[in-house]
């Protein structure tokens, strides 16, 4: 038997196969080995010492998106999410990888993305280098395809960088003070997305939340857990408890969903630190979608006319990593002037996975045309996604079939609303 944390979860699954309908992999390729079946039997021959960790074990393991469609449709609550970090997290440190591979991910996993100053360089970087059309020539000459997944295709894909980056700090509410609430400003959400972190302050602020957006959280780590690198995310979600748990907080809220399913498995991942145990649940306990969290409160319902025809996507890591999928709905039922029209299998990933959409371009860009095919059929204006890969991947999946739709997140949806009916000017 080799060491795998996880064994005991691995032998929920009883091959009923039940899942396999559910699993973009499994139906795009049609084999049992990209099926979340077929990965829990080569994870289970692993753990018990009967195959190793080969290439073929490493194309297989890694071609699964972490969607989590696979634990909605599992009657036996097999945790695949957890199971499949643990194996990502072996397959890093056993699995021999080439030079260029293991220094790329080490860069970004290691050394960019758990530190918020070199994050923000790097994005800084990017702007610089789109204000100067430099991003255009650097995708021309495909600059950085030197490195693993050819990274000069998704310069295309790069929203336009804001001037500004969202900073820490601390909000008051505009009414009295009903509740004192944590913020995570997030990786992308607070450089590339900006404005929507600034939009859901806003929104908060005006349901009498006190924001504290502390300045020494770091990104919630779920792009290194999901890519092997499960110490680092470990080192990120006690950083992330030291920063948020010294506030005596009623809430943490998160706008992204990717970021709050990873912040609510932190009691998960340390469950065996004796230090962090604790802290860990006490933290996962307080960690709210923005959508949860508003549609548990008496929401200020002051909310202007917004004439909006919209659609929902339902990001993989609200409906099947948090269960959430009614909140949003209800707080757009809400809205004087929207109509929701449903999109056939809103709950069927859009291919952005993190970074799914560098590393396996070509299978990304497959689920995404899907995903524009059942766009196309209704007849929505705008498609709220409140995740920011998926939000990424929609506006690009717009763009480039012609569609001529808007991706919005459910906070500006809501901030504009409170606009419209005068709750503030901004
Ligand atoms: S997480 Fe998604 S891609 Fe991976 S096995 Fe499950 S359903 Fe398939
Ligand atoms: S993961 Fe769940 S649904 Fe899929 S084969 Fe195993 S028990 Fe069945």
């Amino acid at each position: 038997m080799m060491e795998f944390k996880e064994y005991e979860k691995l032998l929920a699954c009883v091959h009923c196969g039940l899942c396999l309908p559910f699993c973009p992999t499994y139906r795009i390729f049609g084999r049992e080995q990209d099926s979340p079946r077929g990965r829990l039997y080569m994870i289970r021959s692993y753990a018990e010492g009967r195959i190793d960790m080969d290439e073929e074990f490493d194309e297989h393991i890694n071609l699964c998106l972490v969607c989590r469609a696979c634990e909605s449709a599992c009657p036996s609550n097999v945790k695949f999410g957890l199971i499949m970090e643990e194996a990502r997290n072996l397959l890093e440190k056993n699995y021999k990888r080439g030079l260029k591979t293991k220094l790329y991910n080490w860069l970004i996993y290691r050394e960019i993305w758990p530190n918020p100053s070199r994050l923000r360089f790097t994005f800084k970087l990017m702007r610089l280098l789109q204000r100067l059309m430099l991003d255009k020539i650097a995708k021309k000459v495909k600059l950085l395809d030197a490195f693993p997944g050819k990274p000069s295709r998704f310069l295309d894909m790069v929203p336009i960088i804001p001037d500004k980056f969202f900073n820490s700090g601390i909000f008051e509410p505009l009414g009295e003070r009903r509740y004192k609430v944590g913020f995570l400003s997030g990786c992308i959400m607070g450089t590339l997305l900006s404005p929507i972190n600034e939009a859901t302050v806003r929104v908060l602020r005006a349901n009498d939340c006190e924001v504290i957006v502390p300045d020494d959280q770091v990104c919630c780590g779920a792009l290194n857990s999901h890519s092997g690198y499960l110490d680092t995310a470990k080192e990120m979600a006690k950083r992330n408890i030291d920063a948020f748990l010294k506030y005596d907080l009623d809430a943490i809220i998160v706008n992204s969903a990717g970021c709050g399913a990873t912040m609510k498995e932190y009691k998960e991942i340390l469950r065996d630190d004796e230090a962090y145990k604790d802290k860990a649940k006490d933290f996962s306990s307080k960690v709210k979608d923005l959508s949860e969290f508003l549609a548990q409160i008496p929401l200020n319902n002051n909310f202007g006319e917004l004439k909006l025809r919209v659609t929902m996507q339902d990001p993989c890591h609200l409906i099947h990593g948090q269960k959430i999928s009614i909140e949003p709905r209800k707080l757009l039922s809400m809205i004087p002037g929207i109509e929701l029209e449903e999109m056939p299998f809103s709950d069927r990933c859009c291919g952005s996975a993190g970074n799914y959409f560098i590393t396996h371009y070509d299978t990304s860009m497959q689920i995404l045309d899907e995903k524009i095919s059942y766009l196309k059929l209704t007849k929505a204006q705008a498609v709220i996604a409140s995740n920011p890969p998926c939000y990424i991947q929609l506006k690009y999946g717009v763009k480039r079939s012609g569609l001529k739709m808007d991706v919005l997140h459910i906070a500006e949806v809501l901030d504009r609303a409170y606009k419209l009916g005068g709750v503030y000017q901004i």
